[in-house]
Order: structure tokens, then C-alpha cells, then sequence
């Protein structure tokens, strides 16, 4: 007899903290803000794994569920990762622990849970939380999401489904070149990337590009700024976003060189999928309601012209940053669940 679907579970897990999300087959999210129970990735799976099964405990008592309730578990964590939860044999700086190394965490959590388990990688939780937003877990439209925060993150959703691609890289928008030198104002600008591309999304658009990139090559060029008195480019960097959304010139030139570069990476993303909604969330764009607005609008100010049919196409703002890997995690396992497709 076909098992009655009460609650599936969202985990995301980071480097030093598991969040959860609980949502019901209707789309319902039980639990508001963050739930967050310590990873304790550093002591490695065994630890760790037993920390992801107390957390679920205690967030379903808070969403005031039966863990028995829980019948499948989304679960994403930072890469890199193979498609199906497979953690990289490199290890990653997430999971330093020797015993990561190679970890098929999926399938250990569903064995410790005994339930079906789902996997994404966090940037492309991130993003189906995003399209869910827009579209609920059913759709069948096309949304591409940045997250833009100390990488650039994100993914691509294609006909209501997550691109994960052949080894688990789909949706690594950061690392997508972009014809940065027909951006106004930054010529003479190198934007390396840490992953050794140069001119890719990531290494103009990110905290990491205002630090190694955007902030070394304006503040010589204003050398009175209280930025450029600081002398301390880590520090300076996390204070453009406040200083930019209070009206501060350079800094606001600063994020529209990163708007400019979404344009260009936006056309790229319309021109090969021709998506219903484009999506931008993250650290950059927690600011003012005015600013979002802006930055959207030197989004658009940065992309070519468009095709008529296409000049319109919907930007949003993802909403409920901290909570949109557990949330996208949830959705992932609900949407497999519904199809009775969970592995
Ligand atoms: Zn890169």
C-alpha cells in the first residue's frame, strides 16, 4: 500500500552549523526562521552524522511533528559534491575531517535514517528555493538564481528541475566567463578568480572580487576615502555593501560594475535558456528596498539590447537568505516524493 505522505525534512549542512526546514504536502513550511543544531564537521562523519539525526529530532518537536512523521529528508552542503551526494575525494574546506574525503554522505543519512534522501548542493538548494518562490514545486518553468555572497553561487532551474549535471558541476555560475572588458569604467581591471579563470562572474561579482579585484583598483584612484585609510582590504571590502547603500560614490560605482557584470551574464543565461525569471539573492543585496530596486535596474542597464519578446523578462529578489538552503533542500525531497521517485 502506497505510504501517506505527512512531512518532509529540509538539512542543510554547513561548515559548522545544520539547519532545518520541515514542509508538509501542501507546500506548508513548519518551522519560520533558522533551526540551526552545531555540525561539528570537524570530528568527521560519524560525529557529524549523529549531529544531523539529534537536530532533526529537536526540530520536530519545534514544528511539533513526529520524527516517525518524517518521511523523506531533502539535504544539501557545500561542494564540491557528485550529483548524488558523493562528497569530492579532494575534500573541501567545508569538510577538511581525513574520513570526508570521498564520504557518499547521501547515502550514509538515509541508511542512518532509514528514509529516502534527497541531495543538492547548497547553491543549487538555494536556487530551488528561489524558483519555489515564483512557481511552487510543481512548476514546469525555467528560473535562473545568483546568490551572490563571498563566491557566487547559484543554479539553474530547467523545466521545474535542478541542472545537476554529469558530475554534479551544473549550475557553477560563478565560473561562467563573461565579456567583462565592454563594462564602462575598468579598464586596465584583471578580475582573476581563485579557480584560475580570469573575467569569470565570480571574480567580478562577489565579496571576494570587491577584495581582490574591485576595491585594489578604485581606492588608488581615490586615495582620500575612508576606505582607502583603513589599509585593510578585508575589512574595507565587508563595509562597501553598507557604505553603497547609504549613497557612498565609489562604493555604489563598485556594485554597478558587479550589476553590469550580471547584465552581461543574464543575456549569456536569456539567450541560451530563455527563462520565465531571473533571480538574485545573497549577502550583497541584504540592504534597502530602494537599493535592491537600483542594483536591479543597473542590472538591466548592463545587458544588451534585448529581443522585444524578451526585454521584459521578470528579476526578482530571493527572499529568506539564511533559510533558502534547508528550504530548497525541503522542496527537492518533496518534489520526489510526490513522483514516489525517491531512491
Ligand atoms: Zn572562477
Amino acid at each position: 500500500m502506497e505510504k501517506i505522505m505527512e512531512v518532509v525534512a529540509g538539512v542543510d549542512l554547513g561548515g559548522t552549523a545544520v539547519n532545518y526546514s520541515l514542509v508538509n504536502a501542501k507546500e506548508q513550511f513548519l518551522i519560520d526562521g533558522l533551526c540551526e543544531h552545531p555540525a561539528l564537521a570537524k570530528q568527521g562523519p560519524q560525529v557529524c552524522l549523529q549531529q544531523i539525526e539529534d537536530g532533526l529530532r529537536i526540530a520536530a518537536e519545534k514544528a511539533d511533528v513526529l520524527f516517525s512523521d518524517i518521511v523523506a529528508v531533502g539535504l544539501d552542503t557545500p561542494g564540491p559534491a557528485s550529483a548524488s551526494g558523493q562528497l569530492s575525494a579532494k575534500g573541501s574546506t567545508n569538510f577538511v575531517h581525513a574520513h570526508w574525503a570521498g564520504f557518499d554522505i547521501r547515502e550514509s543519512l538515509a541508511h542512518r535514517l532509514g528514509l529516502p534522501v534527497s541531495y543538492l548542493n547548497d547553491g543549487n538548494a538555494g536556487a530551488l528555493w528561489g524558483h519555489f518562490t515564483l512557481f511552487g514545486a510543481t512548476s514546469k518553468e525555467t528560473s535562473i538564481t545568483v546568490v551572490i555572497g563571498t563566491g557566487l553561487g547559484g543554479g539553474i532551474i530547467l523545466d521545474g528541475n535542478v541542472v545537476k549535471g554529469r558530475k554534479g558541476f551544473g549550475g557553477e555560475l560563478g565560473h561562467v566567463l563573461i565579456p567583462y572588458q565592454s563594462i564602462a569604467g575598468i579598464t586596465g581591471l584583471r578580475p582573476e578568480c581563485n579557480c584560475g579563470r580570469t573575467g569569470d562572474l565570480e571574480a567580478l561579482c562577489s565579496l571576494t572580487a570587491i577584495e581582490k579585484s574591485l576595491l585594489p583598483f578604485f581606492l588608488p584612484k581615490h586615495p582620500g576615502h575612508e576606505l582607502a585609510k583603513l589599509g585593510d582590504l578585508s575589512r574595507a571590502a565587508k563595509q562597501v555593501r553598507g557604505l553603497a547603500d547609504r549613497g557612498d560614490p565609489v562604493c555604489k560605482e563598485i556594485f554597478r560594475v558587479q550589476a553590469h557584470a550580471l547584465g552581461l551574464f543574464f543575456d549569456e543565461m536569456i539567450n541560451t535558456f530563455d527563462p520565465d525569471a531571473l533571480i538574485v539573492g545573497g549577502g550583497a543585496l541584504e540592504t534597502s528596498p530602494e537599493f535592491q530596486q537600483w542594483f536591479i535596474e543597473q542590472i538591466r542597464v548592463g545587458m544588451p539590447g534585448q529581443r522585444e519578446e524578451q526585454a521584459d523578462i521578470p528579476m526578482y529578489v530571493m527572499p529568506n537568505g539564511d533559510t533558502a538552503g534547508a528550504r530548497g533542500a525541503a522542496i527537492e525531497a518533496l518534489k520526489l516524493a510526490k513522483l514516489g521517485g525517491l531512491a
